[in-house]
């Protein structure tokens, strides 16, 4: 059994993850595939193990039982001989570089100005050239409409322009895959269309995406596929028309009269 080849071109394969911490079990048998390209938005109750997931995805949880598959990697582990070897930090950190994590609260750097945030990691991970780094970061910033903010603090952004700013500095690395947790959530209402609006430009660009949110108007529109999670486990998943026009699991029923 070879780790990549059973991978078949998804960005994402997630088959029976279990997870928990201590005695909650919080996946409870995760099964699902991401292509690459897509957009796929997951909706659930709080609690439900929606982060968690995304943070299985990236590396920063380790999963109990199961297997999780990232950008063609089987993760935390090698395959040699019929087994499972864990791999070291270095490896983890290899593979983590090529996936963007946007996080609820914009955990930007509050020393750095919005530039610096967003030179960061490619000049000093990647130890790419400072003229190049700086030459695309500009471009980033530009790409999330801030290019007269470069020189800004997060102090002095809105949460909308923060949360742009924490896009375009996942995007710098260049990853494969973005994550997004609940990107809006913290925002006031009249500030999340912004930020939507920049995840949308990239959904297009063709970006593999996968959106924890409560925006059903946004995974109607941009997604190409709706999973809804309860108790840690995938309760139903269609294209968006389907499932929120028409579920038919009356946990998702549920969850929809109360959100839409
Ligand atoms: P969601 O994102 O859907 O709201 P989470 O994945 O954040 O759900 O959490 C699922 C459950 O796991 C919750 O009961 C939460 O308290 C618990 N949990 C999450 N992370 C940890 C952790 N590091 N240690 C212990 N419990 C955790
Ligand atoms: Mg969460």
């Amino acid at each position: 059994m070879s780790t990549a080849d059973e991978t078949g071109g998804l960005m994402v394969r997630a088959e029976a993850v279990h997870k928990s911490f201590g005695r909650l079990e919080v996946l409870r048998g995760i099964d699902l595939e991401v292509k690459s390209g897509e957009v796929m938005c997951v909706v659930g109750p709080s609690g439900s193990g929606k982060s968690t997931f995304l943070r299985c995805i990236n590396h920063l949880e380790k999963i109990d039982a199961g297997r999780l598959w990232v950008n063609g990697h089987l993760v935390g582990y090698r395959e040699s001989g019929g087994r499972l070897y864990e791999l070291r930090d270095r490896e983890v950190a290899a593979q983590r570089r090529d996936i963007g994590m946007v996080f609820q609260r914009f955990n930007l750097f509050p020393h750095m100005t919005a530039l610096e945030n967003i030179m960061e990691a490619p000049y000093r991970v990647k130890r790419q050239p400072k003229a190049e780094v700086r030459s695309r970061s500009l471009a980033l910033l530009e790409r999330v409409g801030l290019s007269d903010k470069a020189g800004s603090y997060p102090a002095q952004l809105s949460g909308g322009q923060q949360q742009r700013v924490a896009i375009a500095r996942a995007l710098a690395m260049e990853p494969a895959l973005m994550l997004f947790d609940e990107p809006t959530s913290a925002l006031d209402p009249e500030l999340v269309g912004e930020v939507l609006e920049v995840m949308k430009q990239l959904a297009l660009d063709g970006m593999t995406m996968v959106v924890v949110t409560h925006e059903m108007g946004f995974a109607r529109e941009v997604g190409d596929s709706l999973v809804f999670m309860d108790g840690g486990v995938v309760v139903e998943q269609g294209t968006p028309g389907d499932v929120l026009t028409e579920p038919r699991h009356p946990r998702t029923r549920d969850f929809l009269s109360k959100v839409l």
